[in-house]
């Protein structure tokens, strides 16, 4: 079992930008890593399974809700903060910080945005301590990055709403208990709906032979004549861009989480350069791992200041879609980038699960694709930028 003695790499003093309650929040939820995940991380991606015994720690740690008001269970916090949390999970592991990212931005989010008092007040207490979880249903098998063609719908038949249709790649499906599920209605609208386990017609079904992200439980969606109440429906609001303000929150945390990513890989490379002896000296006095090590920390600095920035223009309410998609697209990127570097410093140990850098390399190609692929961020940009949408 690996010794997690990661402490932080904070090149350009940044530190000094947050605030005692942020550095308070980030190293609470680092020193919870380090004690209860770090050390059952490999063999629960081994395993394929999210370890469930979590679920009451990420609800402590604030890692469910961070910046959901404390009214409604939520840690009340600020979106560095949030962002703070989500570094810390994924620098441990993608698939942690994938199970608490649905949590909060794609299930307590829009019920806490769109949702009325009443569905506030039922779930997002009981969400926000992980004693339920939630998962998020917008992808389909014939519609990905175009969710806009999903064809899973829902009809009035008066006293409840009739559900049809599948989505599949669901993070959470297998274990949670309730699904926020965008489907279309008559008129062809695009609502959201929570559907809750037990609903008859409602199936989560597993999805197996996932090399990537293994300790993140995925599953598909089914609804044969499902009858959700009425009362189930977010009110208020609709439209494809409904769920899409779900995944600006999403992806603004996984710009945050891929800096933890690459941290931890500099952090691993950095330190076995010093031990690592060849040719009669630690191989991190050469040139050309020195090269290696001297980049890394270069495009970490970029993507934490980057970041950071964003934090503060979502704090203000300011921060675009666009923006949002530039920092995921590039941070991620960034990490691929550090990890393949990291790996081949580690020589043939690199690709052992001694190190968890083969495990962040793989986690980063579902991270790479999901909530807007690596083109589709480039697109967002590129419209932003010319004002010619070049999706179709
Ligand atoms: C592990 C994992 C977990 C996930 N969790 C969730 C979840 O919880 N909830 C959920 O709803 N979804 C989830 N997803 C789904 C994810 O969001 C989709 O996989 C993603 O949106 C891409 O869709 P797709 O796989 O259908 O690829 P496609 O949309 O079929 O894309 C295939 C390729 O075509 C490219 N492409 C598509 N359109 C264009 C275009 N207009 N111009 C240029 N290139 C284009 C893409 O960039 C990509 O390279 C998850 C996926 C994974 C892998």
């Amino acid at each position: 079992m690996r010794t997690d003695s990661y402490q932080g790499h904070d090149y350009y003093l940044m530190d000094e930008w947050l605030s005692e309650e942020q550095k308070l929040v980030r190293d609470t939820a680092r020193a919870w890593v380090k004690k209860e995940v770090s050390p059952i991380i490999e063999e629960a991606a081994e395993n394929c399974k999210f370890p469930q015994h979590l679920l009451k720690g990420l609800g402590e740690i604030g890692a469910f809700g961070p910046y959901i008001p404390s009214e409604y269970g939520g840690a009340g916090l600020d979106q560095i903060s949030y962002g703070l949390i989500m570094q810390e999970l994924e620098r441990c592991d993608s698939g942690l910080r994938s199970t608490a990212s649905v949590q909060s931005s794609l299930v307590m989010y829009p019920i806490y945005k769109y949702g009325s008092e009443e569905q506030r007040m039922k779930y997002l207490p009981k969400l926000a301590t992980g004693e339920w979880m939630g998962c998020f249903g917008l992808t389909e098998p014939d519609y990905g990055s175009n969710p806009g063609g999903m064809i899973t719908n829902f009809k009035d038949m008066g006293d409840h709403y009739l559900l049809n249709g599948a989505k599949m790649w669901i993070s959470n499906a297998p274990f949670a208990q309730i699904a926020v599920v965008w489907a279309k209605n008559e008129a062809g609208r695009i609502h959201g709906l929570i559907v809750e386990r037990g609903m008859e017609g409602f199936t989560t079904p597993t999805m197996h032979g996932k090399w990537s992200l293994r300790a993140s439980d995925t599953g598909e969606l089914i609804f044969d004549n499902v009858k959700v109440p009425k009362e189930n429906l977010l009110p208020n609001k609709s439209g494809l861009g409904a769920p899409l303000g779900c995944l600006d929150s999403a992806r603004y945390g996984i710009a945050w989480g891929a800096i933890g990513v690459a941290l931890d890989c500099y952090d691993v490379a950095l330190k076995y350069s010093k031990e690592r002896i060849q040719f009669g000296k630690p191989i991190g006095a050469f040139q050309l791992q020195q090269k290696k090590l001297a980049e890394m920390i270069t495009e970490i600095t970029k993507a934490q200041l980057l970041t950071y920035r964003l934090g503060q223009l979502r704090n203000e309410g300011r921060a675009t879609t666009a923006q949002i998609s530039m920092a995921k697209r590039n941070n991620i990127a960034m990490a691929k980038e550090i990890v393949s570097e990291s790996r081949q410093m580690l020589g043939g140990m690199g690709i052992t699960n001694e190190y968890p850098v083969m495990r962040h390399m793989m986690n980063l190609e579902s991270v790479i694709t999901y909530e807007g692929t690596h083109d589709i961020h480039l697109l967002i940009t590129g419209m932003d930028v010319t004002g010619f949408d070049a999706f179709k």
